[in-house]
Parts: C-alpha cells; sequence; structure tokens
C-alpha cells in the first residue's frame, strides 16, 4: 500500500467538521484522496476543517452542507457531491447522542437520533453504492459503536441506531458482495465500533462522571473509562482514522460484512 495509494479516489466522509469525522477526512486526505467535508458547523469551524484536510495532504477539499435529518438535504448533499467527483469511498460517520431512559424519551429525542445516526446511512448508500458497482471498487465505512454490539441503559434511541447501521452494513455488504475483483478491489462494506473516544459527543458524559466523583475532567474520564472499557485508555480519533484508511486498501477486497470494535475489549466481556 503506497503512501498515496487513494489518489484519484474520492470521498465523502459526513460529519467531519469535527471528532472521529474529521480524522478519518485527514487519515484518507493524508493518502492523497480528494476529500468532500460535511458537518453542521459555522463557517470559522468549517473552514478549519478544511484546511486541516488539506494540510495533511488531500489533492482536493472541499465542504458540502446538508442537515441529515432530512432526507431532500441529503439527496442534495449527494448530488453536490456527485458533481465534484464519483464518490468511492463513503463514510457515515455523522452521529448524535442523549443519555436519557426510555420513560423519559420523546418521539422528538427518537426521531432525531434514527433519523442522523440510521436513516442518513440508508440514503447516502442507496444513492452512492449502484456506481460503485458498476466501477467495481467502493468502500462504505459506517460508524456503529460498541453499542451497535452491546446495550448500555439511558441509551435506547442510540444503541437502536447503532445496532440498526450494522443490520443495514451487513445487508449492503451481501448485495455488493462480489461486485468487481480482487484487483479492482472490490466494493466493501464494514463498520467501525469504537468504545470511547475523546471527542465534543462524548464532553458531557465526562463533566456527568466529574460530578459524579466531584473531581476534575480528568478526574471524570478515568471514572468514565474505568467503568466499561478494561483497557482503561480512551481511542483518539486519529486511531479510528487509520483503521478507516486501511480499510480503503484494495488489500481488504475481502473484509465485508465485519465489525470491527475499537474498545479496549468492552465488547469481550
Ligand atoms: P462529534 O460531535 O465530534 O461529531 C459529530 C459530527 O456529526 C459533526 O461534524 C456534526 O456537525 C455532525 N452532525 C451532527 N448532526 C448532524 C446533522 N443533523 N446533519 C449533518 N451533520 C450532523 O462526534 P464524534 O464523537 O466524532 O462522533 C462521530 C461518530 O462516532 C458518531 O456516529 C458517534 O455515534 C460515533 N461514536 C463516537 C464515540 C465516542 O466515544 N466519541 C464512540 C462510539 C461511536
Amino acid at each position: 500500500m503506497s503512501a498515496q495509494f487513494l489518489e484519484g479516489r474520492t470521498a465523502l466522509v459526513t460529519g467531519s467538521t469535527s471528532g472521529i469525522g474529521l480524522a478519518i477526512a485527514k487519515a484518507l486526505g493524508s493518502a492523497g484522496a480528494n476529500v468532500a467535508v460535511h458537518g453542521l458547523a459555522t463557517p470559522e469551524e468549517t473552514q478549519a476543517a478544511v484546511d486541516t484536510v488539506k494540510d495533511a495532504g488531500a489533492a482536493d477539499v472541499e465542504f458540502f452542507e446538508g442537515d441529515l435529518r432530512k432526507p431532500d438535504a441529503i439527496d442534495s448533499l449527494i448530488d453536490a457531491v456527485k458533481g465534484w467527483g464519483a464518490i468511492d469511498i463513503l463514510v457515515n460517520n455523522a452521529g448524535v447522542q442523549r443519555t436519557v431512559s426510555l420513560k423519559d424519551a420523546d418521539a422528538a429525542i427518537w426521531d432525531l437520533i434514527i433519523a442522523v445516526n440510521l436513516s442518513a446511512a440508508f440514503h447516502t448508500m442507496r444513492r452512492t453504492m449502484p456506481a460503485m458497482g458498476e466501477r467495481g471498487f467502493g468502500r462504505v465505512i459506517n460508524i456503529s459503536s460498541v453499542h451497535g454490539l452491546v446495550a448500555s441503559p439511558e441509551k435506547s434511541p442510540y444503541v437502536a441506531s447503532k445496532f440498526g447501521v450494522i443490520g443495514l452494513s451487513k445487508v449492503a455488504a451481501l448485495e455488493y458482495a462480489d461486485a468487481g475483483d480482487a484487483s479492482s478491489g472490490g466494493v466493501t462494506v464494514n463498520c467501525i465500533c469504537p468504545g470511547w473516544v475523546e471527542t465534543p459527543l462524548v464532553e458531557p458524559q465526562i463533566q456527568d462522571h466529574a460530578r459524579e466523583v466531584g473531581g476534575d475532567r480528568d478526574a471524570g474520564i478515568e471514572a468514565m473509562v474505568a467503568k466499561k472499557q478494561p483497557s482503561k485508555r480512551l481511542t483518539t480519533p486519529d486511531e479510528i482514522g487509520d483503521v478507516a484508511l486501511w480499510l480503503c486498501n484494495r488489500a481488504a477486497h475481502n473484509i465485508t460484512g465485519t465489525s470491527i470494535p475499537v474498545d479496549g475489549a468492552w465488547t469481550a466481556q
């Protein structure tokens, strides 16, 4: 796998203005891809993300907008990115999370989480995968979670969405399993299932744990990680970026329909 092995490829990474998505966009950019950056962010955050991905070595970088709660906006997003370049790599990363009991969760929370974390992946995949199949190369990487493999209390919409993404990915992997061949790289669909990764998404939970133990932010991280993740270490966004990049390699043509935990043995328990 040469350093610039994604030269000439175009990638769309949803939710890449922040956290894990930005790290994946950087990793794909570092291998020479054209990267479509996307997310809900201020113009300053958007520009900073585009600059970061450019600095990582991307051949070309452009920001595309689209609120993933709205199927029409997803259609427009895909049309706009396709106008810029044929989408070879699709990373469904954008996600939202709320900690709330089933008793207290309302329809609005359910609809939001299912729309962004699950339905958006269905819409982007159905719009991009046929062309990947025709070209004999494609990579779909869906960022699920340990919560796509095991449950935790107070996360019913989130866990349902993440289990759903794994099911959706397995069906797509089956439908495209024989597209292309080993030399073209095939069309693969996999999920990455992170445990705790230090990003803005988990900040409220870090603060909750800090309050619970009566300590500072570091004490909050320690308490939060100790509960679930036996390694007692957080994962960095860049480490998830490296896993995603590796899946884009041609030699990964037969790795499809899988869910890869990056969770310090959380789901081994
Ligand atoms: P983050 O909050 O840093 O980033 C989320 C991204 O999604 C942002 O770019 C945001 O703009 C985008 N987004 C949110 N709602 C959107 C909408 N309606 N339309 C368009 N874009 C929208 O979060 P993160 O921690 O980097 O999470 C990325 C993914 O990783 C999510 O799917 C999350 O569930 C998953 N994940 C995170 C962790 C963790 O510990 N951080 C663990 C497991 C899974």
